[in-house]
């Protein structure tokens, strides 16, 4: 008898990283694992191409240590040996007219200390005056859950949220903060909040010593905020992009690309549907053009798409709608990477042998208040300097990611490639004095790139959740959840994987 056809099947929507990491995680439980992935290419938003010759990511690119989800995977992977660590990760901030150091002492640009801002240049003198009278105001009232831009504001005032959390947040989520959950977001420092008048001393009492100086998602912080030696930071020397095809290949899954799922409902107990395998009559899933319709069937299935595709597949689910309402108030932000490769000897004062990296920075932060079109910079040869290794007899190069689109931003992602390129070598140029046409570039466009964790995110997730969990076998996983960073989508997968395999060990009893 062949084991696949008695094996429960566990059906996989998706085949980004979380969806590939919940088809790993059930690679040693007795079913038959399918993964669907409606593009042609694996991975979401992990991709890795060439630009002049060097493989540098096109989507996610740095993975955090702190917490060991994203690490531990790499190492069961067997990848551990292929881990390279930043040169550095201190950012600084573009604004008032130049490059200024992003403060050390800051907890997702939130100050602890309010001298380092007022040395860093990142706000004015009246700003930073501003800033300090948190060390003075009464408590803040706050009920219920509010936008970043509200509680720091109250706090710090409007110079220190638009010129340091606003691009912070621009950085994580493509989001502003006037929209973004504090709760949600920044969950320690919200709690933290409640126990310290001043906001100042709240994030001061989650720092780690010596701080993250890059832009840091709250939910990927290690609990306590410590490090685990080193920077906090790690990547693959061939990019965070191979992550994907080592996942589905260790996987053992069946993988199927251009497999987009249109929907998704409770199997009818009919002689066709090959239920008794699970503890079920299971899940239909269904592929294709409506002229010519596959029909899948599944014992458990694990959605591992962002929240729109989740909501469509959910409305065919009697008992899903609270779930489907829920997705229906996730809205997404797009953006592009702008990849951009020159001749080292076209920065200015970047000797051949320090190259950019004698600015001392990983790249830098721009306020959406100053107006320009890129939000964020990676000096990428310098954050990860394995990059720079020239083919022999090559010139170095020096390759910087900018990042353009927060969101309602999408008009500029309208503009030609060439345009998109243009405009982020004029503004790097502005801000580094760079000369001459980069050599090379590559832009990427990610469309419903990063899910908005606005003011009722939390309370969203909890409905989601929920709904969920009253479907015998269905299971969600990634970014829209608890934390776009690649640890955090891991940790939902690894639950995910856990809820299909327990629903399953169950039924088999
Ligand atoms: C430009 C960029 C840079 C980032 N940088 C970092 C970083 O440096 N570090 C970090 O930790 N995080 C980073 N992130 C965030 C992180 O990469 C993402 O949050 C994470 O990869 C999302 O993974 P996912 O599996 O949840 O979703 P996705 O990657 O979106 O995967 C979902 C998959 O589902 C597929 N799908 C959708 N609908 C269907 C359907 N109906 N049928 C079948 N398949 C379907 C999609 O095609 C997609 O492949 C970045 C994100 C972006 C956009």
């Amino acid at each position: 008898m062949n084991p696949s056809t008695t094996r429960p099947h566990v059906v996989i929507v998706g085949g980004g990283i979380a969806g590939l990491a919940a088809a790993f995680f059930l690679r040693d439980e007795p079913v038959r694992v399918t993964v669907l992935e409606g593009s042609p290419r694996l991975g979401g938003k992990l991709s890795v191409s060439e630009v002049a010759g060097v493989p540098v990511d096109e989507g996610a690119e740095a993975l955090l240590v702190t917490r060991p989800e994203g690490t531990g995977l790499i190492a069961e992977l067997g990848l551990a040996g292929d881990r390279v660590a930043p040169g550095t990760t201190s950012s600084a901030i573009w604004t008032l007219g130049a490059l200024h150091p992003l403060p050390r002492r800051q907890f997702m640009g939130v100050p602890s200390d309010l001298a380092e801002l007022n040395r860093s240049g990142v706000v004015s003198g009246a700003g930073a005056a501003r800033a300090s009278q948190d060390l003075e105001l009464p408590p803040t009232a706050r009920e219920g859950d509010v936008p970043v831009a509200d509680f720091v504001g109250a706090r710090f005032g409007a110079e220190v949220v638009d010129r340091l959390v606003d691009p912070l947040l621009g950085g994580v989520y493509a989001g502003r903060s006037a929209e973004l959950s504090f709760d949600a977001t920044m969950p320690a420092l919200a709690s933290a909040s409640r126990r310290h008048r001043s906001l100042a001393e709240a994030a001061g009492s989650l720092l780690p010593s010596p701080p993250p100086s890059a832009p840091v998602a709250e939910q990927d912080r290690a609990p306590g905020g410590t490090r685990s030696g080193g920077s906090v930071f790690t990547s693959l020397a061939g990019g965070l992009g191979q992550l994907p095809a080592f996942l589905a290949k260790a996987s053992g899954a069946e993988i199927r690309t251009a497999a987009v799922t249109r929907a998704l409902s409770p199997a009818p107990n009919a002689p066709d549907s090959p239920a008794g395998q699970g503890p079920g009559p299971g899940w239909r899933l269904t592929l294709g053009s409506a002229a010519s319709e596959e029909l899948i069937h599944a014992d458990a299935v694990i959605l591992a798409v962002p929240a729109r595709p989740a909501a469509r597949l959910l409305a065919g689910v009697p008992g899903a709608s609270a779930a489907v309402a829920a997705f229906g108030e996730i809205s997404y932000a797009s953006m592009a990477i702008v990849t951009l490769a020159y001749p080292r000897s076209a920065f200015p004062g970047a000797s051949s042998a320090g190259g950019l990296a004698t600015l001392g920075w990983s790249g830098y932060l721009v306020p959406a208040v100053d107006g320009r079109t890129v939000k964020a910079v990676t000096f990428s040869t310098v954050k990860w300097p394995h990059l720079t290794d020239p083919a022999p007899g090559a010139a170095p190069l020096e390759i910087v990611r900018c990042s353009v689109g927060r969101i309602g931003e999408e008009a500029v992602l309208q503009r030609a490639d060439e345009d998109l390129a243009a405009l982020a070598a004029a503004e790097l140029a502005a801000a580094t004095g760079v000369h001459g046409a980069p050599v090379a570039h590559r832009v990427t466009r990610w469309g419903g790139a990063l899910p908005q964790y606005t003011v009722g995110h939390l309370d969203r997730v909890a409905r989601i959740r929920a709904a969920v969990a009253t479907q015998p076998g269905l299971a969600v996983c990634g970014a829209a959840y608890e934390g776009v960073g690649i640890p955090a989508c891991v940790a939902t997968a690894r639950a995910a994987a856990d809820r299909v395999t327990e629903f399953l060990r169950v039924g088999r009893q």
